[in-house]
């Protein structure tokens, strides 16, 4: 995550921008950056867990007399465990709460503003939160569908999957053709997941000088990538779909993170003029999160102010076509689910 000023600075704009609505800006804040800062322990849990179990699978196969010395039995046996320990599931797993949970970050705020917005109304709360409560579904469903380079999250999460076994493969196999003592295989798959390949090539030159660049310097960060990168379109979706649903919705402002040294492409999407105030997108246009991996960048809808959209409801009220917007989101949005 970025430094605490830069995240302070962030909030900052936040709070600005969503002005008498800070505190939902706030709330719908804080739920995606608890759910990113446990990410990069979680990932790396998996990576660590299934490692851990396959060196203590080696450690037990010498123990029943499989060999001192690695061998194809060895290797047989670990495929199998790395089959059945791999880390896909289980990313997956954690992907599936992590892009609910993300998507419904980024609702919070229409959901909140229109929620108050709506309280000295007659219309009935119901119906808006069913339809909030689809959009979101419908929102997760976008992510699942979403696809890079042709390959779904799904199918990227398995490339992650295959990269991994492959490169614990690669050690095994090299203990194997070197007939390495089992035990120190066992470590060094231990020491490849915590501490990267340099690490690694430190304490055993020689293996590294016949490994190559053929496993990942770090390869549970490659996951921990798709991870927040996926995490971060999810709480874009979330926040594009949900503003959809607003009355008040006025158009979708792109905040640059501040921990970007130089300008890129963020710049571009937070600097753009649509007549709706700087880096507003409006209703239709809104850019997808995140620009690039680790873009750090947010979305926030822009509404209505508050005065002048209840002004408008209380005409539409008495004459449903002196407000054809607001009679379009009531057919088309409100009543779709009442
Ligand atoms: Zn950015």
């Amino acid at each position: 995550m970025a430094d605490q000023s830069s995240a302070q600075n962030l909030l900052e704009k936040l709070k600005q921008i969503a002005g008498p609505y800070a505190e939902y800006a706030l709330r719908g804040r804080k739920k995606y950056v608890d759910l990113r800062l446990r990410q990069d322990q979680a990932v790396r849990a998996i990576y660590l867990r299934s490692a851990d179990k396959l060196a203590k699978e080696i450690r037990r196969l010498k123990r029943l007399g499989t060999g001192s010395e690695m061998n194809m039995r060895y290797l047989a046996a670990l495929r199998d465990s790395l089959k059945q320990n791999g880390i896909g599931e289980s990313l997956t797993e954690l992907l599936k709460k992590d892009i609910v949970k993300a998507v419904q970050a980024g609702s919070t705020f229409s959901l909140e503003v229109t929620m108050d917005q709506l309280s000295g109304t007659k219309l009935a709360k119901e119906p808006l939160r069913r339809a909030f409560f689809r959009v979101n579904e419908r929102a997760v469903e976008a992510v699942w569908a979403r696809t890079h380079n042709g390959l779904h999250l799904s199918d990227r999460i398995w490339r992650h999957d295959q990269k991994y076994r492959m490169a614990m493969s690669e050690i095994i196999q090299d203990g194997v053709a070197t007939g390495e003592d089992p035990v120190v295989t066992a470590r060094q798959l231990e020491k490849y997941v915590r501490r990267g390949r340099k690490t690694l090539a430190v304490d055993y030159p020689e293996m590294m000088d016949r490994m190559g660049s053929r496993i990942p310097q770090d390869v549970s960060y490659e996951a921990l990538r798709l991870v927040r990168t996926e995490t971060a379109a999810a709480f874009g979706e979330g926040t594009i779909a949900a503003a959809k649903v607003s009355p008040s919705y006025v158009g979708m402002k792109w905040v640059l993170s501040s921990s970007h040294p130089v300008p890129d492409i963020c710049d571009d999407l937070a600097n753009a003029d649509h007549g709706l105030g700087k880096g507003v997108w409006p209703p239709g246009q809104e850019p997808m999160m995140p620009a690039h991996p680790n873009c750090l960048c947010v979305l926030i809808s822009v509404h209505e102010d508050t005065g002048s959209f209840l002004r408008r409801l209380n005409e539409w009220t008495k004459n449903p076509e002196a407000q054809p917007d607001l009679e379009n989101w009531y057919r088309n949005v409100y009543s779709e689910v009442a």
